[in-house]
C-alpha cells in the first residue's frame, strides 16, 4: 500500500427518489481516500449505504452531489465517453455469483463479455479468457461449460476472472464472499489476496461480516445511515474502538476461542435502523445510542481525527479529545 491516492470521494452524495416526491438518502457527504494497493473494508448493517457508495465510487451510480476523483483526475459520470474509459479501470465483484452470471452463457463466453465490449480482437479474447482462467483457478477444460455446472465457489472465480478480464485497477468487492461457505470463503479470499499482490489491484470489500473483513483490509471504514461514523487501520480499530456503533459491531463479533466467547460482553443495539427517507435530527445513530444526549439529537457530528490516522464522528469522543 501507498500514500498516493487512487480513489477519492469529495463530499459524495447519492439520493434516490422516491414515490411521493421523496427522496431517500442513501448516501450522505461521504469524505474518503482510498489509496493505491490498499484493501480498505467497508463495513455496516445492510441498508446502511454501503453498496450505494461502493457501486458510486466505480461508476455504476452518479453522484447526486460531490465529486469522484479518479488518479487525480475528476470523472464525469454524466459524460458517456468518461464513463466507457472509467469502467475500464474501475470493476465490481458482486455477491452472488449465480444471479450474476447469465445462465444461458457458457463460461468462455462470460469471461470474455468485457473483451467484446471494449474491442478486443478474438485472438486475443481466447489467449486472455484462457489465462484469467489459470489465474481463478478454473482448469481450462471446463471453460465452455455453463454456470449450473459449477460450484458456487468456482462460479464466483468466474466472476473475479470476468470483472479482472479489463485489467482494472480499482476493484469493488461487493459482499464477495457472503453467499458462500465457510471453507470457501477463505479460498475465495486468498484467491482475490494473490490477484491483488500479482496485479497491483486496489480494493473496496464491502461486507457486512466483521469476522472475514479484518484480515483482508489495510483499514476499515464503518458506515451507519449513509455517513461514515469511523475509519481507521483495522489493527487501531479492532484494538482501540471509538465509535458507540462500531463498538457495538465488533461486540459482535465470534471469538475462535469458545472460552473467551462465553466470556465476552455482547452490546446489543435496542431498535431498528431509521430510515434513511426520514433520518433522525443531530447525530443518525442517536435514536440506538446508549450514549446519547441532548447535544447528539441536536447536531450532527462530523467526522474528525481523534488519534493519527484514526478518524471518527462522535460528539462524545471529541469531548474526550
Ligand atoms: Fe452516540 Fe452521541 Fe456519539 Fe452519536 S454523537 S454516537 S448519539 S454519543
Amino acid at each position: 500500500m501507498t500514500d498516493e491516492v487512487l480513489v477519492r470521494a469529495e463530499h459524495i452524495c447519492k439520493y434516490f427518489k422516491i414515490g411521493g416526491g421523496r427522496m431517500l438518502h442513501a448516501v450522505e457527504d461521504v469524505n474518503l481516500d482510498i489509496h493505491r494497493g490498499e484493501t480498505l473494508g467497508l463495513v455496516g448493517e445492510s441498508g446502511c449505504g454501503k453498496s450505494t457508495l461502493g457501486r458510486t465510487l466505480m461508476g455504476i451510480y452518479q453522484p447526486t452531489k460531490g465529486k469522484l476523483i479518479y488518479d487525480g483526475k475528476p470523472v464525469d459520470l454524466s459524460n458517456k465517453k468518461d464513463r466507457f474509459a472509467f469502467a475500464k479501470k474501475a470493476q465490481i465483484v458482486f455477491q452472488d455469483p449465480y444471479a450474476s452470471l447469465d445462465p444461458r452463457m457458457t463460461a468462455k463466453k462470460i469471461i470474455a463479455e468485457p473483451l467484446r465490449a471494449f474491442g478486443v480482437p478474438p485472438q486475443e479474447q481466447e489467449e486472455r479468457v484462457r489465462a484469467l482462467a489459470r489465474q481463478v483457478g478454473i482448469p481450462e477444460e471446463f471453460l465452455d461449460r455453463y454456470p449450473h455446472q459449477f460450484s458456487g465457489g468456482q462460479r464466483q472465480r468466474i466472476g473475479i476472472a470476468r470483472s479482472l478480464a479489463v485489467k482494472p485497477k480499482f476493484v469493488v468487492c461487493d459482499e464477495a464472499v457472503s453467499a458462500l461457505d465457510v471453507s470457501i470463503q477463505s479460498q475465495i479470499i486468498n484467491l482475490l489476496k494473490d490477484l491483488k499482490d500479482q496485479q497491483n489491484l486496489t480494493y473496496l470489500f464491502i461486507t457486512h461480516d466483521l469476522s472475514v473483513v479484518k484480515h483482508i483490509s489495510n483499514r476499515i471504514a464503518v458506515m451507519y445511515l449513509g455517513s461514515m461514523v469511523e475509519l481507521a487501520t483495522s489493527d487501531e480499530l479492532y484494538a482501540n474502538t471509538l465509535h458507540p456503533y462500531s463498538k457495538a459491531l465488533l461486540s459482535a463479533v465470534p471469538i475462535p476461542d469458545p472460552k473467551l466467547e462465553a466470556q465476552k460482553k455482547r452490546q446489543i443495539i435496542e431498535g431498528d435502523v431509521p430510515s434513511p427517507i426520514n433520518k433522525p435530527k443531530g447525530c443518525a445513530f442517536s435514536s440506538r445510542c446508549p450514549l446519547a444526549c441532548d447535544k447528539c439529537r441536536q447536531s450532527a457530528p462530523t467526522l474528525k481525527e481523534a488519534a493519527p490516522g484514526h478518524f471518527v464522528a462522535c460528539h462524545l469522543v471529541e469531548a474526550q479529545g
